[in-house]
């Protein structure tokens, strides 16, 4: 992806950290961390230097989708982040409890966020995805102006009420002068596993028309699959548990055009 654009007297930077990628959706549920660790492993494959930050505050699923349960170590103030499949993470689910997490209210979450960006030993990447928190509000907003984003990547389902939302991410993105790197259709359609008959559950091909009408990349269609849900449950995302399958080159083709 292209640098980020410079925000005039303000360090959006992390040390050593290359590009900073957002994923982002208008609303929770459609998929977006499923999406962005498959797509934070499938970058790591094409030879990248990868960190994933989970800034999904109130449902962080980072530990879950990794199969991680230890608890960072830190060295002053320093974080050091996990490591799972190659890559590095940190998320607020590995320091906290989620009900605790819960019930914090915007400048406890707002520093925890800012701590999880600054203080974090990332060492050196050539990208950190960021699992942003779902929707469009005010901490989506700080946390796009807080660090320097060469992109956001928005997952929708082809629905038409997730796509009002998604919809509404392109527009905040563009507030805050942030590319779209594109948007990917999650749960685009189901292929039955027992006849092979196709079914558009969600409907279908909504995110491509939206994109085209935004003028911003498509950049694919994910299915809805068994084992997508399955293979993220026990902590092993489908572009790790499959490499070789039809859903993990899905994702590699999404991790090319970014
Ligand atoms: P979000 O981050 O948008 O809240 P998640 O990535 O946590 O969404 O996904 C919500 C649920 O849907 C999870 O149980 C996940 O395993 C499942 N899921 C996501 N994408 C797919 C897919 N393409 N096929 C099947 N299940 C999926």
């Amino acid at each position: 992806p292209p640098a980020a654009k410079p925000q005039a007297g303000r360090n959006l930077a992390i040390p050593g950290v290359a590009h900073i990628i957002a994923v982002a959706s208008g609303k929770g549920g459609v998929g977006k961390s499923t999406t962005a660790v498959n797509l934070a492993l499938s970058l790591k494959d094409l030879g990248w230097r990868i960190g994933i930050l989970d800034a999904d505050i109130y449902g962080p699923s980072l530990p879950r989708l990794l199969g991680l349960k230890d608890k960072p170590r830190s060295e002053g103030r320093t974080l050091i982040p996990l490591e799972a499949y190659g890559v590095k993470a940190m998320s607020i689910g590995f320091l906290v409890g989620e009900e605790e997490a819960m019930i914090w209210r915007g400048p406890m979450v707002m520093g925890a966020l800012q701590q999880m960006l600054r203080d974090v030993a990332w060492g050196e990447l050539d990208c950190l995805v960021v699992d942003m928190p779902p929707g469009t509000g005010d901490a989506q907003l700080t946390m796009a102006q807080s660090v320097a984003l060469a992109g956001a990547v928005i997952v929708s389902t082809p629905q038409d009420l997730a796509l009002i939302d998604a919809r509404r991410g392109v527009a905040m993105f563009n507030k805050v002068d942030v590319a779209i790197l594109g948007i990917v259709e999650n749960m685009s359609y189901f292929v039955c596993p027992h006849c092979g008959g196709r079914s558009d559950i969600f409907g279908h091909g909504g995110a491509r028309r939206e994109a085209e009408r935004y003028g911003v990349p498509f950049l694919g269609e994910v299915p809805l699959d068994m084992d997508i849900r399955e293979q993220s449950d026990a902590g092993r995302p489908i572009v790790v548990s499959d490499p070789g399958g039809a859903h993990a080159k899905v994702y590699r083709e999404l991790a090319a055009q970014i």
